[in-house]
């Protein structure tokens, strides 16, 4: 068998390395971590983490002996700094090398730097790894004062859960509305009300223009409109930038994103790339693009270890992720860009309902809160595809279960 080297081990490398050996590979396998802990999972890290309630032995993706008895060869605190194509050689930054006839690039992507003065003052933080985490705790004291910047996702996730450990928490957002990028403004206005109503503020339409110092520490925000704002900790949460320049310098084709095909391939038919760091085909959305998320990392180190095994391809999911703020889940199935109408089943004020979203009359996708069954049926029923009656979603004298039938 080849033997395998992996750059990365995260959600992704780690996933290979898992469906490889569960599918009987009996090669050697490599994987190269530049954090010194084995693979774990991130989602956590804004959320239940900050608040000291899961260890980091409780993330890991597998034991650390598992790798050990299952012949995977994990080399931490390793960074690789040059793929050598034509030599099939890894470098790595201890001036070692190692061979490898197959080889999967999976170093995900790495937070935005604030692009303004004063982001290298101490209290300037990012959510990323265990490392970011370990950072920022000491700093989270009741009543210390965070500024948030972007809300997003992670930066919404971490607003609610600082807030609930007693911080004064200010989110600011350049664009119009919170989750502008990824959701409506229906569920963006539900969860910045919710967000108002537990204390949080969040300023729109603003952007950050210096963060301002004091011996070194953050003493204030400025904003571009002049406002500053007091604060203790500052914490980015503008999205990330995916670590491609060691396949770009390769010579693999990078387009905001490594392109891999629907096999997780690079046009290096021995090198394969997973997760936040590829740019892939949306095959049930007929595009490309970058899927940052758990579900993503998972499908693709699936296909990767299914074409290296030489095994039939993974069938085709449907892209799904969460996100939880205070007592409610949000559930996302399928992707909503390009939609032209909007169901609402439920209602917002009962903090349990579900939208979904149809793009000519097809269902794209549905956004559930605080509603699993809204979320499982419709992604059962995009994945096959499913011709969806828009009055019958709506029908909430109807469980799901009934109109599923
Ligand atoms: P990563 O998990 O980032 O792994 C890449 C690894 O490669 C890293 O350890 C990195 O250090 C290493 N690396 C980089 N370059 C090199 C190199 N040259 N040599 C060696 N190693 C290298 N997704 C969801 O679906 N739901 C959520 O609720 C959710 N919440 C999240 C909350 C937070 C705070 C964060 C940060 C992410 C969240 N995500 C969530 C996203 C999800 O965690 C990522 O999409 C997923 O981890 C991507 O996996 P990956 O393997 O591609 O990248």
């Amino acid at each position: 068998a080849a033997k395998v080297v992996i750059l990365g081990a995260g959600q992704a490398g780690a996933q290979v390395t898992f469906s490889l050996r569960q599918g009987g590979f009996p090669g050697e396998i490599h994987m190269i971590g530049e954090e010194p802990e084995p693979p774990y999972q991130r989602p956590p890290l804004s959320k239940a983490v900050l608040f000291g309630t899961i260890s980091a032995e409780r993330l890991r993706l597998r034991p650390e002996a598992w790798y050990a008895s299952n012949n995977v060869h994990l080399h931490l605190a390793r960074k690789a700094v040059k793929i050598d194509r034509r030599s099939r050689i890894v470098e790595l930054d201890d001036g070692s090398e190692i061979s490898f006839e197959r080889l999967v690039i999976a170093t995900g992507a790495r937070p935005r730097t604030l692009p303004v003065p004063g982001s290298e003052l101490r209290g300037v933080f990012n959510l990323r790894s265990l490392c970011d985490v370990a950072r920022l705790k000491p700093f989270l004291v009741p009543s210390a004062r965070v500024v948030i910047v972007g809300a997003g996702y992670i930066g919404l996730e971490t607003a609610a859960a600082l807030r609930v450990m007693g911080l004064e928490v200010l989110v600011i957002e350049q664009a119009d509305r919170a989750l502008a990028r990824v959701t409506s403004p229906l569920i963006s206005e539900f969860f910045a009300q919710e967000h108002r109503r537990h204390g949080v503020e969040i300023r729109t339409r603003t952007q950050l223009h210096e963060i301002v110092g004091r011996d070194s520490r953050v003493a204030a925000v400025r904003m571009a409109n002049g406002d500053e704002v007091p604060a203790d900790i500052v914490i980015g949460g503008i999205g990330i930038v995916p670590n491609g320049q060691l396949a770009a310098d390769a010579g693999l084709d990078f387009d905001g994103g490594i392109v891999v095909d629907e096999n997780a391939r690079t046009g290096d038919p021995q090198i394969f790339a997973c997760g936040d760091c590829t740019r892939r085909p949306i095959v049930r959305y007929a595009r490309s693009g970058r899927l940052e998320s758990v579900h993503n990392a998972i499908e693709q180190g699936k296909q990767a270890a299914a074409a290296i095994l030489g095994s039939p391809r993974p069938v085709d999911e449907c892209p799904w992720f969460w996100s939880d703020q205070y007592d409610l889940k949000l559930q996302i199935a399928g992707l909503s860009e390009g939609h032209d109408e909007v169901i609402l089943r439920g209602n917002p004020a009962d903090r349990k309902f579900a939208a979904f979203y149809f793009g000519a009359g097809r269902l794209l996708a549905v956004d559930a809160v605080n509603a699993p069954p809204e979320f499982v049926v419709a992604k059962r029923w995009i994945e096959a595809g499913t011709t969806v009656a828009r009055e019958l979603v709506a029908d909430t004298s109807m469980s799901m279960k009934q109109i599923a039938e």
